[in-house]
């Protein structure tokens, strides 16, 4: 039996939760949060709609020894989101991954870490620097959600199916992301043959801001990325080998960002080597320098 960890349970924890209760696979599955009560009754009550779906999943409020055997540990524990930077609640976002981590390092997990917190390439480092772990075993969801609506933008406007649609956002999970254009394509066609200047940009800016636009509605988002968080734990589990842009740690700018990567048993198997333009090039090297920066705040580079 396959077993997960979900450390912090609030909208993206739940909603992960309730995605993984519905696949067909016996999973045991533990919930770790600094709120016990709220879990017991998350619990309960997901436990009675498991009855009718009759699936093998095994579900009970944790602690960190359940991470001794766990497959993968998934860490959605963060500050509750706000319409803002990313990047302004970075200090207390480090004190929960630093209370997460302690406790960790003191269990025997020799499993695949998943991050969803915010800022996330700068917490998936630090979750990365603090535990000690291979790179390849600490993956940030990074710019996946970010891809996914693209794809749906880019789906409405020009009616392709989203999954036929290959094109990434790369970089940061934040304000300086940018799409690789030059390697957006709809079967072997560069997307430009369907899109104007003007619609990219449009459709750029549109993603860039989409996580507002939902907060501005519905108060958070949580469904995008725990979607990603179930698509990468179904490669993982299954070792399917699949491509996402996910947060990884680049050898050239030395910071965790995102760049396609194929997903297996391992964590991330290998970094696709994308060609970009000069332009590109320079945007994903700007994202390093904004996750460079905060990391500073946090953790100076002398100290690694
Ligand atoms: P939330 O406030 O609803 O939930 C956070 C949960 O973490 C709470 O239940 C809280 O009790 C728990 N928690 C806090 N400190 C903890 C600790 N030390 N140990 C264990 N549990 C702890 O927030 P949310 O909306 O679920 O968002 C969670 C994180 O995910 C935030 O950082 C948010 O910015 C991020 N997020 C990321 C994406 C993405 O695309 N990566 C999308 C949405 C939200």
């Amino acid at each position: 039996m396959k077993s997960i960890v979900i450390i912090g349970c609030g909208n993206v924890g739940l909603e992960y939760l309730k995605k993984l209760c519905m696949i067909d696979m016996a999973l045991d599955i533990s919930l770790i949060d600094v709120d016990e009560e709220k879990l017991v009754g998350e619990i309960l009550d997901l436990e009675h709609s498991l009855v009718y779906r009759n699936n093998n999943i095994s579900l009970k409020v944790g602690n960190y020894n359940d991470c001794d055997n766990a497959d993968i540990v998934v860490i959605t524990a963060g500050v509750p989101q706000a319409r803002k930077d990313r990047m302004s609640d970075l200090e207390k976002a480090n004190e929960i991954a630093v209370d997460i981590t302690n406790k960790l390092r003191e269990t025997s997990f020799n499993g695949i870490i998943l991050v969803a917190c915010n800022p996330l390439d700068v917490i998936t480092e630090l979750i990365a620097h603090y535990t000690d772990y291979p790179y390849n075993k600490v993956i940030g969801t990074g710019t996946m959600l970010d891809t996914a609506r693209l794809k749906s933008l880019i789906s409405k406007r020009i009616n392709v199916k989203p999954s036929d649609i290959n094109a990434y956002v790369l970089g940061e999970h934040g304000n300086s992301q940018f799409v690789a254009w030059s390697n957006a394509n709809i079967g072997l066609e560069n997307l430009s043959m369907f899109l104007s200047l003007n619609d990219k940009e449009e459709l750029e800016y549109e993603t860039l801001h989409m996580g507002g636009t939902i907060t501005k509605c519905k108060g958070y988002t949580s469904d995008g990325v725990a979607s990603c968080l179930l698509e990468l734990t179904l490669c993982i589990l299954n070792d399917l080998k699949k491509v996402y842009s996910v947060s990884n740690y680049n050898t050239t700018y030395d910071v965790y960002l995102s760049t396609p990567c194929i997903i297996g048993k391992k964590g991330i198997d290998k970094v696709i080597n994308i060609k970009l333009t000069s332009d590109e090039e320079e945007k994903l090297k700007e994202s390093s320098e904004v996750i460079s920066e905060a990391l500073d705040k946090i953790l100076p580079k002398e100290l690694y």
